[in-house]
């Protein structure tokens, strides 16, 4: 398919790059253009503005937040307008998943992607789709390409950033849990190694704990996989749409101001699973390495 790819950021790049490896015709464009080198490098051509990568089958847009969505497709030589389908796969609100459905001249397919730069990098993300089911359809082969597997959550696009929005947040409660927890075994004397080796061999055998669990034990927070301030991000707009749907959400509002600790404690370059750098903090133990 002729397909063009903006946003050549920690998941976009390595999402382009196994669209080009699936042997699509990809058109890259990116804010800082020197990102898009390797790509061009395999076979992607470099457009000069973003609608330049929007007038084949598809467009799909991996950025930072609302506010580089609302550049790159209503801004200077955006993409709004052009015939390509845009599919956004950035994490982002739902008034602006709204905004795109209604407002996209080519169709508008929501999907966003659970999974971590290693994760894209291997094609094994997992899509959560949702838009026309003709234009899902037409999207599928794209998704096939970067994803381990597509779901679908129906014909209104907002609905599956509502889904990301509600992962993200258990992903962060489940960080919080995991520190308080490994916090507590270390202070009694129990190593937090140890004790994330029985919790995941026994009750605990999910991937996010298993993956953020590594990241937690050993304080491995950079470079950044995930940032913290697209974390907070984040954790914002679930809280928006928690209050547009009027959802009760105590532990949202805990997990989201460690975020805003770890970032002033820590730093805005940190992994937002620093947040369990909030716990130990404050239980006056030192982060590894430090
Ligand atoms: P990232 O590495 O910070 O990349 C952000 C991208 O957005 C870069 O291409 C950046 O361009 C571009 N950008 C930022 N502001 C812009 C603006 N005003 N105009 C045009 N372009 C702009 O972020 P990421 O980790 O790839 O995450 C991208 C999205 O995926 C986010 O919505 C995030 O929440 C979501 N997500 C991330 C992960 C993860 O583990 N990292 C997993 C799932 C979903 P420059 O290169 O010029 O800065």
């Amino acid at each position: 398919m002729k397909v063009g790819f903006i946003g050549l950021g920690n998941m976009g790049a390595a999402m382009a790059a196994n669209l080009v490896e699936a042997g699509h015709d990809v058109t890259v464009w990116n804010r800082s253009p020197d990102k898009a080198d390797a790509l061009v490098e395999t076979g992607a051509t470099l457009a000069q503005y973003p609608a330049d990568a929007a007038q084949g089958d598809v467009v799909m847009t991996m950025l930072a937040d609302d506010a580089a969505v609302e550049a790159v497709v209503f801004g200077e030589h955006g993409i709004a307008g052009a015939p390509a389908i845009h599919v956004s796969h950035s994490t982002i609100s739902i008034a602006l998943a709204e905004r795109l459905a209604a407002t996209s001249g080519g169709g508008f397919v929501s999907a966003p992607v659970f999974g971590r730069p290693p994760a894209a990098e291997a094609g094994q993300l997992f899509v959560i789709a949702a838009g026309d089911s003709a234009l899902v359809d037409a999207c599928q082969p794209l998704f096939d390409a970067i994803g381990q597997r597509t779901f679908r959550i129906g014909d209104t696009a907002p609905a599956a950033n509502l889904v990301k929005l509600s992962g993200n947040f258990m992903i962060m409660a489940a960080v919080e849990a995991m520190a308080e927890a490994m916090t507590l075994a270390e202070k009694g004397g129990v190593d937090r190694k140890l004790l994330l080796e029985v919790l995941t061999g026994t009750l605990f055998g999910a991937p996010i704990y298993r993956t953020y669990g590594e990241i937690i034990v050993e304080d491995r927070f950079r470079p950044a996989g995930f940032a913290a301030p697209l974390g907070l991000k984040d954790m914002t707009l679930a809280d928006a749409a928690a209050t547009r749907y009027g959802a009760v959400m105590p532990l949202l509002g805990i997990v989201r101001d460690q975020l805003r600790s770890a970032i002033a404690v820590d730093g805005e370059d940190v992994d937002w699973a620093a947040a369990a750098s909030s716990v130990r903090h404050a239980s006056g133990i030192a982060l590894k390495g430090q």
